[in-house]
């Protein structure tokens, strides 16, 4: 079958057009530049970050100019990502607003359109790739902190940098962890 023919849902185009999909993480690292590209969420992800005040205003505008679509996924879309999830283990992890954004997802994906989700929530990304959906997460300081555990001694103020000992070789104490700085 020639190529056209093979994408002709794609609006006649051999590249479908992209469309990213946004769950609340994505909104809060407000590193989304809503001028470039397609973004959607779900009512329930806008109602998750207005509480944010700076969100909120950036949210607001995005979804005024027409940059930020907000659509309800369907409950039988959504019930299909339950099933899904229910048997990759992920259910137990999965919010009621992760179902939504996966659940919309899978219908824009359905409708032809090349589809990223953008999460930082481990079960989020695994579901999606379960869905052949593609995810891209953030690296992003406020979210993704990662530490460096420092061992030090409570009782004689020993430090050991970063260790694995689990007692004092100075005074024989039981040694504790503290994020170092
Ligand atoms: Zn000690």
């Amino acid at each position: 079958m020639p190529e056209g023919l093979k994408n002709a849902s794609g609006k006649g185009f051999n590249r479908k057009p992209t469309v990213y999909v946004l769950d609340s993480t994505a909104l809060i690292a407000g590193q989304t530049d809503f001028s470039r590209k397609e973004f959607v969420t779900t009512p329930s992800v806008i109602l998750e970050v207005m509480h944010d005040e700076s969100v909120k205003n950036v949210v607001e505008v995005a979804v005024e100019s027409g940059q930020l679509e907000v659509s309800s996924p369907s409950e039988e879309s959504i019930k299909e990502v339950e099933e899904l999830a229910a048997s990759t283990g992920d259910m137990a992890r999965l919010s009621r607003t992760d179902l939504d954004v996966l659940a919309l997802a899978l219908e824009k994906s359905r409708a032809g359109l090349e589809v990223v989700v953008i999460s930082d929530d481990y079960s989020v990304q695994n579901l999606a790739r379960h869905m052949a959906i593609r995810t891209v997460g953030m690296i992003h300081p406020g979210i993704r902190k990662r530490i460096t555990w420092i061992t030090y001694c409570p009782v004689c103020r020993a430090e050991y940098g970063v260790s694995n000992l689990s007692v004092c070789a100075k005074c024989g104490a039981e040694l504790k962890r503290r994020p170092a700085k």
